[in-house]
């Protein structure tokens, strides 16, 4: 199942990191995870772990009780050093580099941080470490829902172009009904279209309660983010130890297709679905260059203009028609200060460089 993935992104829920009855983290399930992950080397993996306010609960002695927000954030804030500390010992000892990564569902739609968490995600990745995401709950402005987490993780699917996103749940996959109450609940093995019937399947949102699990609505909005970014998304039962493994093997689960790949959904969504903001006018050379599969320098760039921040849609014109488009390294005063320069001159004239390149090839599509 795995032979064409190269980029891996997976969502760990409370609900089988932490046991229930204690508050506990589950050593020998993280430590099963380790080895399941040390297995998978070649691949380009990112963990999305929740648990942070469970952890932080037993740790604040909020056990057992209902929460308010701050209460909450305040578990989330002594969880989270535990979870990651958890984290770094158990794959830390099969040899694994993690580092912890906390975005909130606003980075992943804020292009211009998303931008920068992107870059430091792809880093982190070339240096072959794992990063461990969970959502920065201290500064969280809105109730903090279980269930958030698999929305992020799918919108760290699209950030990344992930080619598959694993939900470890607590259950393995989409049932026609919910087969708790409903002892005719057929399993879905493939669902290759997010239809209203199948929507309808995920039922009403669960309320934030204690240990809950996020249930299948908040599931099925993130196989609506990570398919239409190009992901495919599985479901699968994340209990017992040593889970992945038993997914390799042809365990019970739920796959979501995705409607096209990474590459074609980010390049439809760049030049298709956003608004450009703004316009730079590029000379022959750059041009050819641009043809060639390289990125926009500001060597090649004649005139800027527009308002846009950093990391916002701009068109690439040349002789007037707009060649190509792509999201922008520099705001718009930036860009404009840069243009006609070489690369090694940037950090001289701005006084910092957010890389050589005005529109990196990565954000950039041809027309
Ligand atoms: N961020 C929360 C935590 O770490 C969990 C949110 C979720 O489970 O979706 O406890």
């Amino acid at each position: 199942m795995l032979t064409d993935v190269e980029t891996l992104v997976i969502k760990i829920g409370s609900a089988i990191l932490v046991d229930a009855e204690t508050s506990r983290l589950r050593e020998d399930w993280l430590e099963a995870l380790a080895l399941d992950l040390s297995a998978l080397q070649d691949k380009r993996i990112i963990l999305v772990s929740s648990g942070a306010i469970a952890l932080g609960r037993q740790r604040l002695g909020l056990f057992g009780k209902s929460l308010t927000l701050a209460q909450k954030q305040a578990c989330a804030a002594a969880g989270q050093s535990r979870l990651t500390r958890a984290y770094e010992d158990a794959l830390g000892a099969r040899g694994i580099v993690t580092a912890q990564a906390l975005l909130t569902l606003n980075d992943t739609e804020h292009r211009r941080r998303w931008l920068n968490a992107r870059s430091t995600l792809e880093t982190l990745l070339d240096l072959k470490a794992i990063p461990i995401i969970n959502e920065n709950d201290t500064v969280a402005t809105d109730e903090i829902r279980y269930g958030d987490n698999d929305r992020l993780a799918a919108r760290t699917a699209q950030m990344i172009g992930a080619d598959m996103l694993i939900l470890l749940s607590d259950i393995d996959g989409l049932y026609t009904a919910d087969p708790r109450k409903d002892a005719g609940a057929k399993h879905l093995p493939v669902i290759t279209s997010l239809t209203d019937e199948i929507k309808a399947m995920g039922g009403e949102p669960n309320a934030a309660t204690g240990m809950g699990t996020g249930g299948m609505a908040t599931k099925l909005a993130a196989a609506d983010i990570a398919t239409s970014a190009g992901s495919d998304m599985v479901i699968c039962d994340g209990r017992e130890p040593g889970a992945l493994a038993k997914l390799w093997s042809g365990g019970r689960h739920s796959l979501f297709k995705a409607k096209d790949n990474p590459r074609k959904a980010r390049a439809q969504w760049i030049g298709g679905t956003l608004k450009p903001c703004g316009c730079v006018t590029i000379d022959k050379g750059a041009l050819k260059a641009l043809r060639d599969g390289s990125s926009l320098l500001p060597a090649g760039v004649t005139s800027v203009s527009g308002t846009f921040e950093k990391g916002d849609a701009v068109s690439i014109l040349s002789d007037g028609q707009e060649i190509a488009r792509g999201l922008i390294a520099y705001d718009h005063p930036q860009a404009d200060r840069i243009k006609g320069l070489k690369s090694g001159e940037i950090s001289a004239v701005l006084g910092y460089e957010n890389g050589a390149a005005l529109i990196h090839r990565d954000n950039l599509v041809m027309l």
